[in-house]
């Protein structure tokens, strides 16, 4: 048996006559951007985060940046961001000329420490990125108990949790503004680039509304110094057919967790918990953790087992950040997290004899690893 780490076929195998109906309604319409395709997307993934406004973006690094923009977030500023998370997340900070404060994770919930957060906070500290890393919500209430207190912004970086829930609420409605990728992989994926922006902040979703289209409300009226940044129509009616079928994939990745974990949780592999008691995880990953993961990675892929380490390089040890000099110290737990994460096989359309599969092989590959 072959599994591969993810099938993007199969899942638009499922849904191929109504994408096929979106891509051809785009295509007679004969508009391409900034249409109704994107204002009915808009609209359902607003309600769908239950949020005011949502705006379509070009893609997620352009979704944080634009929101730090939106709100004057520049040269001069700090913004806190997790040390462990995808390098788009920090790329958005630098992206807006402010700077970075990493601080470490959790080492249960690979999300960004809340205990830490607070002795990070700097005079100039404007605001809190957090990422809702492999799908698992941030502990948001204690990120706000910070925010609060020190009149910070708290952003979401939800570009791998879409569905996801927090104390029963989804994300995208957890702080201040949130910023959504749909890359082809995420739970919520386009074909092609694409992101998107939610806030209950009215101002906020004005401004960067403005923003994505060259500063213009009106054509050939330009009130600020604007981006080319959109959701094309295209990738916006394939989305809404998507958004269709979000929960239910959502519960598909929530079933192989459960039945991953179900399984290891006896073997030496330094497990990923399940869900903490306040959160309900979309698995945008599943990630296990092994002192010899090469050796492991190598023992799967000869038993047909595709596996991809998320990530191998953290952030601050990247050539791009090096080159930047500034020192962001040594960062023990994402270092070490770097060197012994393996993500397994996930997504909606693995079998349940994929993941027994990859179960068995496991179990192979730790007798002797
Ligand atoms: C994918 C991702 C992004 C960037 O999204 P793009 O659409 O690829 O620009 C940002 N943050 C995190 C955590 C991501 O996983």
């Amino acid at each position: 048996m072959r599994v591969p780490f993810v099938d993007l076929t199969a899942a638009h195998q499922e849904l191929k006559d109504e994408m096929v109906e979106a891509y051809r309604r785009v295509l007679d319409s004969g508009c391409y951007i900034l249409g109704p395709e994107l204002e009915s997307f808009e609209a359902e993934f607003s309600a769908y985060c239950s949020v005011k406004h949502c705006i379509g973006v070009g893609n997620g690094l352009d979704a944080i940046a634009l929101t730090l923009r939106a709100y004057g977030i520049g040269p001069g500023d700090s913004v806190i961001v997790p040390a462990n998370t995808y390098i788009a997340t920090w790329l958005a900070v630098t992206h807006v000329g402010a700077e970075i404060i990493p601080v470490e994770p959790d080492e249960l919930s690979y999300n960004i420490d809340p205990c830490c957060v607070e002795a990070a906070v700097a005079p100039n500290t404007k605001a809190i990125l957090a990422v809702h890393l492999y799908g698992r919500p941030a502990d948001m209430d204690a990120l706000a108990q910070v925010a609060r207190k020190h009149h910070l912004l708290l952003i979401e970086d939800a570009a791998q949790a879409h569905g996801a829930r927090y104390k029963g609420r989804r994300v995208g409605s957890l702080g201040d503004a949130a910023a959504f990728s749909f890359y082809p992989t995420k739970n919520l994926g386009a074909v092609g680039d694409g992101g998107a922006v939610t806030t209950n902040d009215t101002t906020l979703a004005d401004r960067i509304r403005l923003l994505r289209n060259y500063g213009s409300r009106e054509k050939y009226i330009n009130e600020r110094i604007g981006f080319n940044s959109r959701l094309d129509e295209l990738q916006a009616a394939l989305l809404r057919v998507k958004l269709s079928k979000l929960d239910e994939w959502n519960s598909r990745r929530r079933r192989i967790a459960n039945q991953y974990y179900k399984s290891l949780s006896m073997e030496r592999l330094l497990e990923i918990s399940l869900a903490d008691s306040v959160s309900e995880p979309v698995w945008h990953l599943y990630v296990v953790r092994h002192a010899k993961r090469e050796k492991l990675m190598e023992a799967l892929f000869r038993a047909g087992v595709e596996t991809l380490i998320h990530y191998p390089v953290p952030p601050h040890l990247s050539q791009a950040y090096v080159a930047h000099n500034q020192s962001y110290g040594h960062l023990a737990i994402t270092e070490r997290l770097a060197r012994e994460v393996v993500s397994l096989p996930m997504g909606p359309h693995l079998s349940e004899s994929q993941v027994n599969w990859v179960v068995r092989a496991l179990r192979d590959a730790t007798e002797y690893v």
